[in-house]
């Protein structure tokens, strides 16, 4: 079974529909949050995901948007972006994304029995889902006793990466610092017989210095998973979001991927 994986799309639909258009041979879509926030067409973004998406877990600029959680938090750019963004939701949109949970755990994929313990959705970590990010191998370590399976995926960084902890190791004691793993585009990764947490990076809003898009392609079968990257129309959105005035900042950083 293969599984595309996407992640704060942010109101990016010119990023979601190449990034859809890249899809080929897959059996299902699984999203990690963050449909909306930034962007200029949220509704549509959220109506895709709403039809396509098999799974989707709620990020924080989600909530932010109906207001299910506070922009307190934000900084002054997100919080106009996220007040701008729930005065143009609709109210089938607004219940969607209030229906979303924090996080999944995924029992059983059909087809497969090469998936040990399910796999777990959170939008920023498995301990703390909704705000927590895993920006580093201590955050990442202190996160994998709270997932019961081999792989967890998140976003919310916007940085495509693997923390890797590695139990098959004989006698020394058990590791819990795990490596780091930089997202690498030519080939996929094997599981193995390590545990991982997975940030498929950002469809919307990539921050790692390349603007493509980016997504993942999990392979229950051939226990791997793949990072893509989607050249799109950025100059497209930049337009819209300025037609929409949003924050300058918004477009002009779609173009250095920061
Ligand atoms: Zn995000």
């Amino acid at each position: 079974m293969r599984i595309a994986i996407v992640s704060d799309i942010h109101s990016n639909f010119d990023a979601l529909e190449a990034v859809a258009a890249d899809f080929h041979g897959v059996d299902q879509i699984w999203c990690l949050g963050d449909v909306v926030g930034y962007g200029p067409e949220p509704g549509a973004c959220v109506e895709w995901v709403r039809k396509n998406a098999a799974e989707c877990i709620a990020g924080n600029h989600d909530w932010a948007a109906i207001r299910k959680v506070s922009v307190r938090d934000f900084n002054d750019v997100a919080a106009t972006a996220a007040l701008w963004t729930g005065s143009r939701l609709s109210d089938a949109d607004t219940a969607y994304l209030e229906s979303l949970p924090s996080t999944r755990e995924i029992d059983c994929l059909p087809g497969s029995e090469a998936i040990r313990r399910g796999v777990t959705l959170a939008h920023g970590s498995p301990r703390d889902p909704i705000w927590e990010y895993l920006v580093n191998a201590r955050l990442a370590g202190a996160n994998f006793p709270h997932f019961p399976g081999d792989l967890c995926f998140v976003g919310h960084s916007h940085q495509p990466v693997a923390f890797s902890l590695d139990h098959s190791r004989p006698g020394g004691p058990e590791p819990t610092r795990p490596r780091v793993e930089p997202a690498r585009f030519d080939r996929p990764v094997e599981i193995g017989s390590a545990r991982h947490i997975v940030n498929a990076g950002s469809v919307g809003q990539p921050r790692d210095g390349d603007p493509a898009a980016r997504y993942v392609i999990l392979d229950t079968d051939a226990r791997s998973w793949e990072w893509r990257r989607v050249e799109y129309d950025i100059g497209a959105v930049q337009t819209k979001i300025r037609a929409v005035g949003l924050p300058d900042i918004l477009w002009m950083r779609l173009a250095y991927g920061r």
